[in-house]
């Protein structure tokens, strides 16, 4: 991730600049931020010099994450010196304040007035001269057109290996009409795909005992596939992120068939031996996944399913293992990331019996993405001759485009490489004649029209 403060080309003093680093849920942090220090009259600094404060969003997630924000922080107040941190490490105020005295403020996760408060303090609000420059849709650091749409915070959940819900706090979800409305702005502004996040999708609404809101004459529930039937009818591409198996999410399938909701699946199944699964304390672990993985297919026979996996975690047998291995044989899934278990400061799996060697991990973790890289070839192989949806990302000067089809989620998943395509523009949705893959990209020329 570039550590460069982002651009936005708008006149008018004091300058902000932004380092946003983490997950898609930091990012939409950061555009939250952002837009309200753009609504305050703030401008956007392209680079530390000219800024009169730089904001570093940070990650606290794992120790890699944490060391990659305190390096951001770091060069921050070498370059710029006035510094505030927010984001997930802003949990350990003591760490940053320890190693970098010089910090202006430090603020958590989510706390958007504490870190428009102290913005304020530091570079003084201008007259609210500038209210109107701020786009309807808001402040966006992808590009425009896709969008993540962040529909609830927090989780329920206590899986012994993450610290989310004691960093985040328990599950707190948006009203679905707030939800929607946002969406429809996105939308009119030029998006083309809705990337919905969460901690936990499927659990979306369970706060407000899924109650119902009035939206465009009728009723929309705060639950996962009345949003996502509502999300469908906007016209953009809908792909849902984060989604534990919970017996509604079968709801889902058939508005994917219907062309509603992407095909795409994004279930961090984690594991699959049910001891590991249990020391995991994961939701919805329950058995059978095989067989709903097979049902939803008969549905709808295009989705995409993208899982990630944890590879040694105290207590990970050979055997354990060998049956995670046999799982993924069978599940065929579509797009694969895998973890080595690392200690996160505080996460209960820290205590576990059982550690793997860091030797166990590497050889289990290279097994695992070598069968998971031979199935996604042998399926992205079968690709070919087909002609499919693809959204652009980017063109080149040289003719030649990437961009995604509806199995690829922008930065995790695979992209879709395109030759002869000087006609396109970013976020086109274009027909492409699938002419090669290899392991995770495929190759090909847009069909003509
Ligand atoms: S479901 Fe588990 S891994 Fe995901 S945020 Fe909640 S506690 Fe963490």
């Amino acid at each position: 991730m570039s550590r460069a403060p982002m651009e936005l080309e708008l006149p008018s003093p004091p300058k902000v600049g932004m380092v946003s680093l983490g997950c898609p849920k930091a990012l939409v942090d950061s555009e939250r931020i952002l837009t309200k220090l753009r609504s305050d009259g703030y401008q956007l600094s392209p680079d530390y010099d000219q800024a009169d404060v730089v904001l570093v969003n940070t990650c606290g997630f794992l120790d890699s994450a944490k060391e990659e924000s305190l390096a951001a922080i770091g060069e921050a107040i070498a370059e710029n010196g006035r510094v505030i941190v927010t984001g997930c490490m802003g949990k350990e105020a003591d760490v940053i304040r320890e190693k970098f005295p010089d910090v202006l403020a430090v603020t958590g996760p989510h706390q958007y007035e504490e870190v428009v408060g102290a913005v304020h303090v530091a570079a003084p609000m201008p007259p609210s001269a500038y209210l109107n420059l701020v786009p309807e849709a808001g402040l966006k650091l992808t590009p425009r057109h896709y969008s993540y749409l962040k529909i609830s915070e927090g989780c329920n959940h206590r899986c012994s290996f993450c610290i989310i819900p004691s960093l985040r706090g328990d599950l707190v979800s948006r009203r679905p009409d707030a939800i929607l409305r946002e969406a429809e702005k996105l939308v009119a502004a030029g998006t083309k795909e809705l990337l919905v996040i969460s901690q936990d999708t499927s659990a979306y609404g369970v706060d407000l005992r899924h109650g119902a809101w009035p939206w465009k004459g009728g009723e929309v529930r705060a639950h996962m596939t009345d949003l996502a039937g509502e999300l469908g009818k906007l016209g953009a591409w809908v792909r849902l992120h984060y989604v534990y198996p919970y017996p509604h999410v079968d709801r889902v399938i058939p508005l994917m068939a219907e062309g509603l909701v992407l095909p795409y699946l994004d279930i961090p199944f984690q594991h699959a031996a049910p001891s590991v699964l249990r020391a995991m304390k994961r939701p919805a672990n329950e058995a059978k996944v095989l067989e709903r993985i097979r049902a939803w297919r008969e549905i709808c026979p295009d989705i995409a399913i993208r899982s990630s996996f944890v590879v040694g975690f105290p207590g990970e047998t050979e055997a354990d293992f060998d049956y995670l291995m046999q799982w993924l044989a069978e599940a065929r899934l579509d797009r694969v990331g895998a973890f080595r278990f690392e200690p996160v400061k505080g996460a209960a799996a820290n205590s576990l019996p059982g550690a793997v060697p860091e030797e166990v991990k590497e050889e289990r973790y290279a097994r695992l993405m070598d069968l998971t890289a031979r199935i996604s070839a042998e399926k992205l192989r079968a690709t070919i001759g087909r002609t499919i949806d693809v959204i652009v990302d980017l063109v080149d000067e040289e003719g030649g485009a990437t961009g995604r089809s509806k199995a690829d989620a922008p930065e995790i998943d695979g992209e879709v490489h395109l030759r002869d395509a000087p006609h396109v523009a970013q976020g086109d949705i274009v027909r492409v004649l699938i002419e090669d893959a290899d392991e995770h990209d495929l190759y090909g020329l847009p069909a003509a029209l």
